[in-house]
């Protein structure tokens, strides 16, 4: 490879010039085939090596930045925001750094075998646990406008546990439904009960982010898709919310390395493999960037609405599996307030919502105060959530004031005694935003198995490695960890081409 020629030439040059001392070091050094040989013949190598340019700065992007720098690669980051993070986003929504709240991820999922924990644990984060279960979840019937109380609650997460746990279990072709919403409607029979249909249909899609009709029906048979599903043991907070993993991983990194508001809007890979720089990036801003390597992090909603242009284009398998695969809508519109006036019983209240008549897309309430602090110890305030699903996420997405005030009337009729205004609102937009174009993938109807595995596969002779939450084959498809794990995977696979050049 051409670099190595250039380090050749190097050392030659070492070789022939009259040594002052700490050159005559590194001839010495450069003698010995030994360890410190390949520590010299590297940091040459690198010295010539063009970066590899990591497009997205989420968690993704992020983790393959760290990896990468470990190793000595240099990179360049390009984010097209103002901000890192990505779908990562904790708020201080007050401005009082005590309403910090997630207008993406709130939770981390089985914490203790989690690598996205284990980080923050490190820098001494706390967590809380934040379960949904019958002894969490309030549910209120709008009709009669009444709590449906312990009873009826246990017995619809018992039907829900029941039944997705039987789903989980189906093979292959041994039911011919055409989706998960035709299953579910077999399951719950002709007459159901209303807080059974609210449950298995509009809680879950705030969940999946797809519609169950447009859900694969085999979504969770673990032995069907090249996914695990989480073991679902806990679900906590972060005190301080995603942020500080945010910033934990950013701080590896150095401010010439990251550039901010960098749309990338073409990757044009060179057809002559000795080229010195077989990748240029360019920006919708008429900037460019040369590299020996791209890693594109960017979401698959991104993906599919076809903004980056690849040149020469991605294989067709690709793009069919660009298109197989669902992103889904999930928004939030997160409060904060002077009191928690929906805790008006003694019982713990992490979550609660209220069953629309006649049924339809809803938002329901989480108590997300526990994490509103900077850290552990700070001060927290009052703080909701409500999280909306398929379809009603995409209205609130387009109209974002009009979601906060229907909000806060459900608040006040569910609570007419204790009811009080806000201090802070806010509303997410992941499913109109130009970089995101949705809020995680899932399992469509047209998904198939092994789609994600080539989705995750590099392109254009491996210049062009793929990352993100929809690379997360194995691990949490759509999840932080799943996210990072494929950033350090892409990685790694950069770091192995560089060693393997060195070694050749
Ligand atoms: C509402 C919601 C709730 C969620 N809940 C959870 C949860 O509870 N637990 C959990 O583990 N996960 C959850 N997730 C999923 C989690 O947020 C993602 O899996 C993870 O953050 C994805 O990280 P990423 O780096 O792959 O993508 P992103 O964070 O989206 O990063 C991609 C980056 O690429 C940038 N970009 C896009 N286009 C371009 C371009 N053309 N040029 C340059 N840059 C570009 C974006 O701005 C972004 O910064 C949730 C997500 C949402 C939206």
């Amino acid at each position: 490879p051409p670099n190595l020629n250039v380090a050749y030439v190097g050392i030659l040059c070492i070789k022939k010039t009259k040594k002052p001392k700490r050159l005559s070091l590194v001839s010495h050094v450069l003698s010995f085939s030994t360890p410190s040989f390949r520590i010299v013949m590297s940091f040459l190598l690198m010295q010539q090596q063009k970066p590899v340019i990591i497009i997205g700065g989420g968690l993704s992007g992020l983790s393959a930045a760290k990896r990468l720098k470990e190793a000595g690669v240099p990179i360049i980051l390009l984010e097209g925001r103002d901000r890192l993070g990505g779908r990562a986003h904790t708020v201080d929504i007050a401005g009082n750094q005590a309403s910090w709240v997630e207008l993406g991820p709130f939770w981390i999922e089985d914490h203790l075998t989690n690598p996205a924990y284990h980080l923050l644990r490190d820098i001494g984060a706390q967590v809380h646990q934040h379960d949904i279960g019958p002894s969490t979840v309030r549910i209120y019937d709008r009709r009669s406008a009444r709590w449906l109380g312990w009873t009826a609650t246990l017995w619809a997460f018992i039907k829900l546990g029941w039944s997705f746990s039987r789903f989980g279990k189906l093979r292959r072709n041994t039911a011919a439904f055409k989706n998960l919403g035709e299953r579910i409607d077999v399951v719950l029979g002709k007459r159901p009960k209303r807080e059974h249909l609210y449950l298995f249909k509009i809680f879950s899609e705030s969940l999946n982010g797809g519609s169950t009709y447009d859900t694969h029906q085999n979504q969770l048979s673990d032995d069907l898709w090249e996914f695990t599903n989480h073991d679902e043991k806990s679900q906590v907070l972060i005190a301080g919310g995603f942020r500080l993993l945010v910033e934990l991983l950013r701080d590896s990194l150095s401010a010439d390395e990251v550039m901010l508001n960098q749309t990338v809007s073409r990757i044009s890979i060179q057809q002559d493999t000795s080229a010195q720089a077989p990748v240029k990036v360019e920006t919708a801003d008429g900037n460019s960037f040369e590299g020996s390597n791209v890693i594109v992090t960017v979401p698959l909603g991104v993906l599919k609405a076809g903004t980056i242009t690849f040149d020469p284009p991605l294989p067709t398998s690709k793009q069919d599996v660009i298109e197989r695969i669902g992103f889904g809508s999930v928004e939030k519109v997160v409060m904060t307030f002077k009191n928690a006036f929906w805790r008006r019983h003694s019982q713990k209240q992490d979550h609660f919502f209220s069953i629309p008549d006649p049924i339809g897309s809803h938002g329901s309430f989480f108590d997300v105060s526990m994490s509103s602090g900077t850290g552990p110890g700070s001060p927290t305030s009052p703080c909701l959530a409500s999280v909306f699903g398929p379809p009603k996420a995409a209205w609130v997405a387009e109209n974002p004031d009009a979601a906060v005030e229907e909000v806060l009337s459900e608040l006040q009729m569910l609570f007419p005694d204790t009811y009080e205004p806000p201090v802070a609102t806010a509303a997410s937009n992941w499913t109109t935003s130009p970089f995101s174009g949705g809020c995680y993938p899932y399992t469509s109807v047209d998904t198939q198995p092994g789609d994600f595995i080539k989705f995750a596969e590099p392109t254009h002779d491996g210049r062009v490695l793929f990352a993100g939450d929809t690379c997360a084959v194995g691990v949490a498809l759509g999840y932080v960890e799943g996210a990072m794990a494929a950033g350090e995977r892409a990685a790694d696979a950069v770091i192995a081409t560089v060693t393997d050049s060195q070694s050749a």
